[in-house]
């Protein structure tokens, strides 16, 4: 990505202070998402990053991973999977719970998701704070026998160090840091 492609992401993203609760910045990627033209920059970024990674299968992180993961398995060609919040998933599911500041989540995926074997699976997110989320993720589709070939970010809150979880997993890559 050039200085002013990335200007372009940066810019369209929104900060709303004290959103969910006071003291968070969340960033808001609905303003990336309404802009056309900064859309098309990440998608036709991950397009070209992961058109030579030979993927299987790209799995979206509930829900904001599905919006990006959804569009980018459609650009490749290839399957998508979700990783859901608990109790969402229909059929079989493997679940992993994480921490979270107060208290505990957890994420599911299908037991059969990668129907595919030895399938090669990008992890997608909008967002990387703790990494907890994506931790748990990645052991999912480890759990699942996929190969987890890499997790993309669109930005990494890089002062909460989270890559440092996902890393044991897989190399992370992130298009924008804080
Ligand atoms: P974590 O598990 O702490 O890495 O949190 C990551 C998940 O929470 C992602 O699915 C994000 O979409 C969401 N999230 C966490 N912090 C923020 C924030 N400041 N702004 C927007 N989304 C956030």
């Amino acid at each position: 990505l050039s200085l002013a492609e990335k200007k372009i992401l940066s810019d369209s993203i929104r900060d709303i202070k004290d959103f969910p609760q006071e003291g968070v910045v969340f960033k808001d990627i609905t303003t990336l998402l309404n802009n056309k033209e900064a859309y098309q920059v990440l998608m036709n970024h991950l397009e070209n990053r992961y058109r030579s990674y030979n993927l299987d299968y790209i799995a979206g992180i509930d829900s904001r991973g599905f919006i990006f993961g959804a569009a980018l398995a459609d650009r490749l060609k290839i399957g998508f999977v979700p990783v859901r919040k608990k109790g969402k998933l229909p059929s079989t599911t493997v679940c992993e719970k994480y921490e979270l500041e107060y208290g505990y989540d957890e994420v599911e995926i299908h037991l059969d998701a990668f129907p595919k074997k030895d399938a090669r699976v990008l992890l997608i997110d909008d967002l990387l704070a703790t990494g907890g989320t994506a931790n748990a993720a990645s052991k999912l589709i480890k759990n699942v026998n996929a190969n987890l070939i890499e997790v993309c970010f669109l930005l990494n809150l890089t002062f909460l160090s989270g890559a440092t979880k996902i890393e044991k997993h897989a190399p992370v890559y992130s298009i924008l840091e804080i």
